[in-house]
């Protein structure tokens, strides 16, 4: 039986929504979550996520507070280093061109680490990265590229936590219900429009929070915003993502910002069919992308796999056939990360790299072995390779150069990976204030109207840094349901 009347109304049942579901109930508000997804497939894209959170931290002290159960053994193995939040800020700013919305950028940056701690105090935990974010050197595990902690259980595990917590809190949520029209008289929220077993009904509210994600499975929509080629592109994570929210408050006039031809895509198994888990291939910075023209065509190494991977996916999807192969050699192999094992994996191998390049299919072999030994030929050998660092071993001479982790591919056996682009969400999306308001096409807002996570625009530009999705989600969720909640206590009182 659905609820006909609630404080407020949040929209899905990801890490956004519910970090705003919380907020507002802690606020005390009586709320209602909608979720068009079952219970069993709940959690959006945030259950499809490794839980990889990133956070501004003075130093690992201050990492240390939200790994409670961490061992003083366990804390002097590792270097967690120190990521202030100018940098984070920084690497947003810069990632994006400098495009980003420097108000909301800040905002993100200022409160990432308290609102750690929030959830933390909302019974979510935390633990290092070990496997995925530091190598260990000397007996100690030294983190790089500044994502340090995930949620116990991977995604799956945080958006179990998030729901017990509201559960805990007396949340009611609705599964198989999807919301399908917001309802306002003279542009104040008044209720939503809801569709539950084939059935049309309304929800009287005093506030909304559209956290339903963006629109990276809309086949339709990613043709007409992102371009040709989007449409035939993996579609990753939650299928339900097809920018429901952002049709409803663009019928309210809502303002739209942000990288609407954008996308945060990756480079992962050419055939994988959508929605599959395991997609991604992200060891690339240790050995060389080739298209089928047998040619390097991006430097692997300028930087932390987490400063460049979301923008791997549209490189890739310009080579011809729009697809690319990986490729290592026995010596990089040991780098390489879990999802690269299983018998579900696109990959060929043989002893030698003649050998190889007859199994690539569609690879130009002659241009293939000339572009390796090329490559070979140019690697420094003057510096030691060092995978937590930019250790700058580096190619010379070559038109496209790799800056770090240069390698030559020379020791068999060798093994190629067939890849194509898979797309993770959009960029794009509504335009909020500081307080996660939406605001109007004539800059005002639309009262009771707020908005978090995937859904909101203005954040990322072209690029963007690892584990900022689930921040950006539990930074603007809590802050919308707290102010959500002040908006309908002032509504009610008046
Ligand atoms: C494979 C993968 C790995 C990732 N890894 C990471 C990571 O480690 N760290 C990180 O920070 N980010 C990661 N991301 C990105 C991250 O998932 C998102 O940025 C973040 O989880 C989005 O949260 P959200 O709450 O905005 O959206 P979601 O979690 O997608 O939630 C949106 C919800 O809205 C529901 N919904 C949609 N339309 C309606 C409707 N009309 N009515 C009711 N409900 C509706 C959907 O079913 C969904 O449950 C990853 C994404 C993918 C796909």
């Amino acid at each position: 039986m659905l609820n006909e009347q609630a404080d407020i109304v949040v929209v899905g049942a990801g890490n956004a929504a519910l970090c705003a579901a919380i907020s507002a109930a802690e606020h005390g508000a009586k709320v209602t979550v909608l979720e068009i997804s079952s219970e069993e497939e709940k959690g959006g894209n945030t259950t499809y996520t490794h839980g990889s959170i990133r956070f501004a931290f003075k130093d690992g002290e201050e990492v240390r507070q939200l790994l409670p159960d961490m061992t003083d053994e366990e804390f002097a193995m590792t270097d967690f280093g120190s990521y202030p939040s100018e940098q984070f800020f920084d690497d947003v700013c810069t990632m994006s061109n400098f495009r980003t919305d420097y108000d909301l950028t800040s905002v993100m940056t200022d409160k990432s680490f308290e609102t750690m701690q929030w959830l933390l105090n909302h019974n979510i935990k935390f633990i290092p990265i070990y496997g995925r974010q530091a190598y260990k050197i000397d007996g100690k595990f030294k983190f790089w590229g500044n994502m340090v902690i995930e949620a116990v259980g991977g995604g799956k595990g945080l958006v179990d936590a998030l729901h017990n917590e509201a559960n805990r809190l007396g949340i009611t949520i609705h599964y198989n219900t999807a919301a399908v029209d917001l309802v306002t008289e003279q542009r104040k929220v008044k209720g939503i429009i809801v569709r539950h077993a084939g059935e049309e009904r309304q929800i009287d509210c005093q506030a909304i929070v559209l956290a339903s994600g963006g629109f990276h499975a809309n086949v339709e929509m990613r043709t007409k915003y992102l371009g040709p080629g989007w449409d035939t592109v993996h579609t990753r994570g939650c299928k339900y993502n097809v920018g429901d929210g952002l049709r409803m408050a663009m019928q309210l006039g809502a303002r739209t910002t942000g990288n609407w031809s954008g996308a945060h895509a990756v480079g992962g198994d050419r055939y994988l069919p959508d929605y599959k888990e395991g997609f991604q291939k992200l060891s690339y910075p240790f050995g060389i992308l080739v298209n089928n023209e047998g040619k390097r065509f991006i430097d692997e190494g300028s930087d932390f796999r987490n400063y460049t991977y979301a923008k791997l996916g549209r490189e890739i999807l310009k080579q011809p056939g729009q697809c690319a192969w990986q490729i290592f050699d026995a010596k990089t192999k040991p780098f390489l990360r879990e999802e690269y094992e299983g018998r579900h994996v696109s990959k060929v191998s043989a002893p030698t790299l003649e050998q190889l390049a007859e199994k690539m299919d569609g690879i130009n072999k002659n241009r293939f072995m000339q572009e390796v030994h090329a490559f070979n030929a140019a690697v420094s050998s003057d510096t030691a390779f060092n995978p937590n660092i930019l250790d700058g071993k580096a190619t010379s001479g070559l038109d496209v150069p790799k800056s770090n982790w240069a390698n030559p591919i020379e020791e068999g056996p060798f093994e190629a990976y067939a890849i194509g682009c898979g797309i993770t969400f959009t960029y794009g999306g509504l335009k909020i204030s500081k307080k996660a308001e939406v605001i109007h096409n004539d800059f005002t807002t639309i009262d009771g109207l707020y908005a978090a996570g995937e859904i909101v625009g203005g954040l990322y530009y072209d690029n963007y840094p690892g584990g900022a999705g689930l921040t950006s989600g539990a930074v603007f969720g809590r802050i919308a349901g707290e102010h959500a909640a002040k908006y309908s206590q002032q509504k009610m009182t008046v």
